[in-house]
């Protein structure tokens, strides 16, 4: 049974915005190291991601201003996908060497960059959104 009601799930998304995790990573609620994320933009700069923790079932699905260097796999079938992430989480593996994949072909991605405005945009919105973390 998947939960849905804790909303420090949703520090996954700053360590994903500032690339700091590498997946599976830590658990803000459970601290074991499976947790998830599985990002999918829909056009331009709007998207869904889903954010999870295969232990303490912890889960969190939204919409979300998905950042420029952000590149959609080609293996899962984003019509399958659900509010929460029982597909997904059959796919975790390959989701996470994915996801780790991105992150580490585009650590290199700073101000300045072809979309650095972009770039800027999305830092505004990630700070609020990743108040929490200061
Ligand atoms: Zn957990």
């Amino acid at each position: 049974m998947w939960k849905d009601d804790r909303d420090e799930i949703d520090d996954l998304w700053c360590g994903f915005l500032n690339k700091s995790d590498r997946y599976p990573c830590k658990c803000p609620i459970c601290k074991k190291r499976h947790a998830h994320i599985y990002v999918h933009r829909y056009q331009g700069k709007k998207g869904t991601a889903w954010m999870w923790c295969s232990e303490c079932r912890h889960c969190t699905h939204g919409t979300m201003f998905i950042p420029g260097w952000w590149e959609d796999d080609d293996f899962i079938d984003i019509y399958r996908t659900a509010s929460h992430p029982d597909y997904l989480e059959t796919q975790k593996i390959a989701i996470d060497s994915y996801v780790n994949r991105v992150l580490d072909n585009t650590k290199n991605f700073i101000k300045g960059d072809v979309d650095a405005g972009h770039y800027n945009a999305f830092i505004r919105i990630s700070k609020k959104i990743c108040k929490k973390q200061g």
